[in-house]
């Protein structure tokens, strides 16, 4: 039993613990998503004579990116759902990002215990 090192180990484990249960806080939370990556694209729409031959763009085309099957598809997104799109993008990145928190942080805590087991175990007879 080594009681320093269990302490420690107490310690470590609670603030994964304190970590993990804000992660599943958000993880839960009532959402919608757009799976993928949003591309912003300078749009040429190559009329003779249009600005954007003479190199002035007009505003830029959304692009959702995804892989579909193993490929890459990439579908044009409306202006006027550009706001929801990059919204929904935003809390899809967020969300996986909180996923691979809380794996890194439930893999980190099944080292702990074990450890703590361990650290705890007496041997007998008592000293
Ligand atoms: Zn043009």
């Amino acid at each position: 039993m080594n009681d320093s090192e269990a302490s420690q180990l107490r310690l470590k484990a609670s603030r994964f613990v304190t970590e993990r249960q804000r992660l599943e806080k958000s993880l839960l939370e009532h959402q919608r998503f757009l799976r993928g990556s949003l591309l912003e694209r300078p749009k040429f729409c190559g009329k003779p004579g249009c600005k954007c031959t003479k190199g002035q763009p007009h505003p830029p085309g959304l692009c959702l990116s995804r892989l579909v099957e193993g490929t890459v598809r990439q579908v044009f997104i409306r202006a006027t759902d550009h706001e929801r799109a990059r919204k929904e993008a935003l809390a899809y990145k967020r969300y996986r990002q909180a996923l691979r928190r809380w794996r890194a942080i439930d893999k980190e805590l099944n080292i702990i215990w074990e450890d703590l087991e361990t650290a705890q175990e007496e041997a007998y007879p008592f000293e």
